[in-house]
């Protein structure tokens, strides 16, 4: 999906739909807006149902102040205008008030992008714009005046918040993210302090480069292979439609028959997968022209340690994320499911993904089958596939149950005795 060879009509559709379809607008709220190359804006309309437009419901104000179109543009279009004039490398703009950032927003703070590795540098540096009257030249001032200063993220006082990019794709990534964010943040308070990352971490962050290794021309692609690939393409999707994956983060890696696995490439939206997205690596060479996940090394150490694993994630579902950013520990034993498909789940440093991936991938036997990395991702194993999605879901579910649990009253852990009973009926 080339996002340059879409209709300004098309890409405003895409987008609103996706993000009322995610959660992160209402019906009521929020707004986004595309500026064309001669000037032209294209805008959502003003007050029509966010969750049934259509591409003819979309505004186009020209440059000279006309509107072609069968509706207003949207109230807010004075400050869409006022970004643009301060910001002449801007060309699309993202605006809603989902539930989490306007948390944020009512106790006017910013969300902390320094809890995981790569949403301060997708965010960048976000600003606070005062409160003012919706659709008033006032509130576009205000706006206008934290972009005119660089900044593209803007929380509004009691409102939500704005995302300037170059284009669509850009500023969706960036609400996205500071939305996953907010999320993240929100739940981990519910356990305690979050820790950010310090500068050294994000150090190690920036030298970890994209893994090279020598690249193959596949000659043919097995049966068994275009299964594996229209596969993890289903389960993808699924995830990223279980709020598991966002548009650009969380991998997922196959084995196939022989020395080889696929893996998810590096930077493309998980929405929009396709199977020959998909990388393929064979004896230690990655299909040529393709960009594999960084994670690659640690996915082909865990592959060779551990013959018993089929298939690897690496995600940071927002729930199970909160015991990574902060010291409370997860405790699996909640209920039989949880149990049975985590087990211990212990926590590894920060850089277990990054500095020596055979140390890592030696932790993930057959009892270790999830591991839980400080301020960065979970580690999941499984047997193929759906086990291996499954078991995320359940860490995810679990997680979540376990920070709802704290607003009803302590949490009963099944004893001993019972968890030995489990592992003898379910040969653990
Ligand atoms: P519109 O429907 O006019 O775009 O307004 C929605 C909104 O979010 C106002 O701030
Ligand atoms: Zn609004």
């Amino acid at each position: 999906m080339k996002i340059e060879f879409m209709h300004p009509a098309d890409q405003l559709l895409l987008f609103i739909q996706r993000i009322y379809r995610y959660g992160m607008t209402t019906t009521s709220g929020g707004n986004l807006s595309v500026k064309d190359r001669n000037g032209d804006i294209w805008i959502t309309p003003a007050g029509v149902d966010k969750g049934a437009l259509t591409r003819d419901d979309m505004v186009c104000v020209k440059a000279d102040g006309t509107v072609e179109g069968i509706h207003r543009p949207s109230s807010e279009f004075p400050f869409h205008r006022l970004i643009y004039e301060a910001r002449d490398d801007l060309a699309a703009i993202v605006h809603a008030h989902p539930p989490a950032l306007v948390s944020f927003s009512i106790v006017r703070r910013i969300p902390d992008t320094r809890l995981l590795p790569n949403e301060r540098q997708i965010c960048g540096r976000i600003g606070m714009a005062p409160y003012a009257l919706p659709g008033s030249e006032e509130l576009g001032r205000n706006i206008a005046a934290v972009f005119a200063e660089g900044i593209d993220t803007v929380m509004l006082e009691n409102h939500g918040v704005v995302v300037g990019s170059t284009d669509l794709f850009q500023a969706f990534r960036m609400f996205e993210t500071l939305d996953f964010c907010a999320r993240l943040e929100i739940e981990a308070r519910r356990l305690g302090t979050p820790a950010p990352l310090t500068d050294e971490d994000f150090d190690i962050v920036r030298s970890e480069g994209q893994p090279r290794l020598p690249t193959f021309a596949p000659a043919f692609v097995s049966s068994e292979e275009r299964k594996a690939r229209q596969d993890m393409c289903g389960l993808i999707r699924r995830a990223y439609d279980q709020g598991l994956f966002t548009s650009t983060q969380g991998t997922f890696s196959q084995r196939l028959e022989g020395n080889g696995f696929l893996i998810t490439p590096f930077g493309k939206d998980r929405k929009y997968m396709e199977p020959e997205d998909f990388v393929a690596v064979q004896d230690g060479r990655v299909e040529e022209g393709k960009i594999p996940s960084k994670s690659l090394l640690l996915h082909e150490a865990i592959y060779r340690l551990q013959p018993h694993v089929g298939s690897i994630v690496i995600a940071h579902p927002p729930n199970i994320m909160a015991f990574a950013v902060t010291d409370a520990p997860f405790d699996s034993r909640t209920i039989p499911e949880s149990y049975i498909l985590l087990r211990g789940a212990p926590k590894l440093a920060f850089d277990a993904v990054y500095r020596d991936p055979e140390a890592t991938a030696s932790r993930m036997t057959k009892d270790t089958p999830i591991a839980i990395v400080r301020n960065n991702c979970v580690i999941v194993t499984g047997q193929g596939l759906l086990s291996a999605f499954d078991r995320l879901e359940v860490a995810e579910y679990s997680a979540k149950s376990i920070l709802a649990a704290k607003a009803l009253g302590d949490i009963v852990h099944i004893d001993e005795g019972r968890i030995r009973e489990l592992e003898v009926a379910f040969n653990l």
